[in-house]
This record gives C-alpha cells, structure tokens and sequence, in this order.
C-alpha cells in the first residue's frame, strides 16, 4: 500500500502564495534593518532584542520562500522520500541563528541593568510606532483568512504588535520619567520570550529528526485496530515517524492466521488502506506474513 493523501493545491493559487510571501520577506527584511540600525542610534537593546525576533522571522520566510520550491521537488533516486525534511533542517538553522543573537542581545543588556544608559525617547517612539503600524497591518491583512497556517501566523502577529507596543509604553514613560533600567528590562523579557519558543521550535525539530512517533498518532491504538480482523494472529515491525511533522511514515508487519483465502486477505487489504487513509500517513507498507512463514528481521517491539 502506498498512498499520497495531501493534495498540493491549484497551481494559480501556489503563483499568488508565492507573491504574497515574497511580499512578507522584503517588508520583514527592510523592517528588521531599519530596526538594528534605528535600535543602535536610539541606544535601546530592548529595539535591538525586537530586531533579533524580527530576523528570525525574516530568516524563517526567507528560507521557507527559497525551499519552497526544492521541497516541493518530486521524490528521485538520490531522495527517495522527496525533499519535505529540508523544511525541519531550515527550522533548525533559524533557531541556531536566534540562540546567537539572543546570547549577544543578553551580553548587551545585561550589564545595563547595573549601568543603564538613557536612550533616545523621542526615537524610540517613532520606531515603535512605525513597528505598531506595520505588524498591524500584516496582522489585519491576514485576518480575512482562515487557514490553519494564517491562524498561527496572525497570533504570531499579534505577538510582535504586543512587543511593540511595550516599547511605545517605554518610551512614553521614559519622555517624562527618568528611568533607563526599563530599557533592558523589557530587552531581556523579549529575549526570555523569544529564546522559550526557539527551544519549543527546536525540541519539536530534533523529535522530527529522531524519528519520534508524532504526537497526532496513538501507537497503541493503532496497533489495537490492526489486530481487531479475526484472521490477524499479531503485528510486529510497526512503525510510525514523520517526515515533516506534517506527513508521517508508517510500516508494519502483520501475521495472518489460520491461513485464510485469497480473498480475505484482499478484504484484509482493503480494511486497512482505509485505516492507513483515516490516519492521513502520507507513505505506509505494510507486511502479511503466513502462519508458517519467521520474520526475516526477527520479531521486535509494540505488542498488542
Ligand atoms: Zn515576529
Ligand atoms: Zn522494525
Ligand atoms: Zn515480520
């Protein structure tokens, strides 16, 4: 049994995916700039922490737009699975890129806290504003869609306008009080923030790699269902992984017993491509062994 269940979409609908994507790059590209250079001539590491978020972000479209492509790739000789784990790899990377530039924005503040240095308010509003305006603008242009994968990004949205928006708050108080400790106060709560989701993004890639079995998937139930047909005597070999996170791999050996006719073991068959279909694996095999037949890898894990 072999079976590509995901659907990939109308080519129009990829052309216009596409444009609005290279669209998200340039802005959070040109955005994150103006924001390293705005934070270091305003003097505020809390700016500069927003950067380091904002080009993780922007590293994260980049290089989701450069594979996009790739790892649409058909599957070939040298990749037999196709190219869908260069996704998990680029997630890696992004996360290895926001460690070092959070350590650096760490190394920065940190001293602050026992000499603040006094930024420039007036600049700092001006930054925050304009940071306000344009993730508010991505955040509203996305809310007239629906889709799973919007839905993430608009929270994430919301996210970067809530820092924003603590970095108005700062500098308005800062206008009227003098209080330059803020400054790397909210810059570590940033770079808390930030390196929290780096180490959640960068646990759920290394499970990935580690072949973990996925967490939408209940191994124990599955091999439950597989031994429900009266002519399965036992499953051995069962494995599931993902290749993504998305789309998952699955393999199993079945032992059929009482030697049953050709056409209950076609039924047998039939039972469980639509079983392999109601879990949505995107690859599966699966092995009927005879009752007189061993194992040629020797029985191993998962009982019933
Ligand atoms: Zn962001
Ligand atoms: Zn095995
Ligand atoms: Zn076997």
């Amino acid at each position: 049994m072999h079976g590509h269940p995901h659907s990939h979409g109308h080519h129009h609908h990829a052309e216009e995916e596409g444009r609005a994507i290279a669209v998200a790059f340039w802005l959070n590209f040109i955005f994150t700039i103006i924001e390293f250079v705005g934070g270091l001539m305003v003097n505020s590491v809390a700016i500069l922490s927003d950067a380091v978020h904002d080009l993780g972000d922007t590293l994260a479209i980049g290089m989701g737009w450069a594979l996009g492509k790739t790892s649409q790739r058909k599957a070939d000789s040298k990749y037999s699975y196709g190219y869908q784990r260069l996704s998990v790899l680029a997630a890696v990377i992004n996360a290895l890129v926001l460690i070092v530039g959070s350590i650096f924005i760490i190394s920065e503040a940190v001293p602050r806290l026992w000499a603040p240095e006094m930024p420039d308010a007036t600049g700092m509003l001006w930054l925050a504003v304009l940071g306000v305006v344009v993730n508010g603008l991505g955040a509203w242009r996305l809310l007239r869609q629906s889709s799973m994968n919007a839905s993430m990004i608009r929270w994430h949205l919301l996210e970067d306008v809530l820092g924003w928006l603590a970095v108005l708050v700062v500098s308005l108080v800062l206008m009227v009080w003098d209080v330059p400790i803020l400054d790397p106060i909210l810059s570590i709560g940033f770079t808390l923030f930030i390196l929290f989701n780096v180490a959640r993004n960068l646990w759920a890639s290394l499970k990935v790699f580690l072949q973990a079995v996925p967490a939408d998937v209940d191994v124990q139930a599955l091999v439950a269902q597989l031994c429900e047909p009266r002519q399965v005597g036992g499953v051995h070999h069962v494995h599931v992984w993902s290749l993504d996170g998305e789309h998952h791999v699955f393999s199993a050996h079945v032992e059929l017993q009482g030697a049953p006719p050709v056409e209950e073991v076609l039924a047998l068959k039939q039972h469980f491509r639509q079983l392999v279909m109601d879990y949505g694996f995107a690859h599966s095999t699966i092995e009927f062994e005879w009752p007189e037949e061993s194992c040629r890898h020797g029985e191993e894990g998962l009982a019933p």
